[in-house]
């Protein structure tokens, strides 16, 4: 993973007052990913909802509930702790809209070196926008679910795409069933990638 000197505080006092895109008009406040640091696990979703804005972090409401079942369930058990969860956009789109192009993209040089000081070894790519312009791979998520390879200035980390948990929150009974079922399997195949990771190199 690229070095930087950044620490996650620092980066966040450099992006408190941002306004290189619209959103900053819009936002309450910044809200940056949050979890462990160095984390093994990175989650990229794509924008933050009113629950996160009003409590300071990513995947506060109902579908942050859900992924902490998910992660908790039998034959996933992936620690809590051990995941980073931030999005492609850090400021909340009026009406709770998905972010346009042009935000993502002023927003891209923030989630780059958050990656980077969370330095991650696992990524899962969570929905359709951070398959998109994340990963540059077009097309729905549930065609498109599997491993991919995120390649950087520094070397390349694999990523995981599959659906959002708020996917599976609303809509018919039987597809929320059959998305939560997908969304399942696919992370036991994180959880299974996750248990073989190589051990961290030792510094110094
Ligand atoms: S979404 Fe990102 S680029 Fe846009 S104002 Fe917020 S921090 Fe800045």
């Amino acid at each position: 993973m690229g070095a930087s000197m950044r620490t996650l505080e620092a980066l966040q006092e450099a992006y408190a007052a941002c306004q290189r895109c619209a959103l900053g008009q819009s936002r309450a406040r910044v809200v940056f990913g949050h979890g462990a640091v160095p984390a093994p696990l990175l989650l990229l979703a794509e924008r933050i909802g009113g629950t996160d804005e009003q409590v300071g972090r990513p995947f506060a409401g109902p579908a942050g509930e859900l992924l902490r079942r998910i992660l908790a369930a039998p034959q996933v058990e992936i620690p809590f702790h051990d995941v980073y969860i931030t999005n492609l956009v850090v400021c909340r789109a009026p009406a709770d809209r998905s972010p346009h192009v042009a935000e993502i993209r002023a927003c891209r040089e923030r989630l780059l070196q958050e990656i980077a000081v969370v330095s991650p070894r696992l990524l899962v790519v969570l929905g359709r926008l951070p398959l998109q312009y994340f990963l540059g791979v077009k097309g729905g998520v549930e065609r498109q679910r599997g491993w991919y390879t995120w390649a950087h200035a520094a070397g390349s980390v694999p990523a995981y795409v599959t659906l959002n948990p708020a996917s599976a929150l609303y809509g018919e009974p039987h597809d929320i069933r059959r998305k939560k079922l997908l969304i399942y399997e696919d992370w036991q195949a994180i959880a299974e990638a996750y248990r073989t990771l190589p051990a961290e190199p030792q510094e110094g």
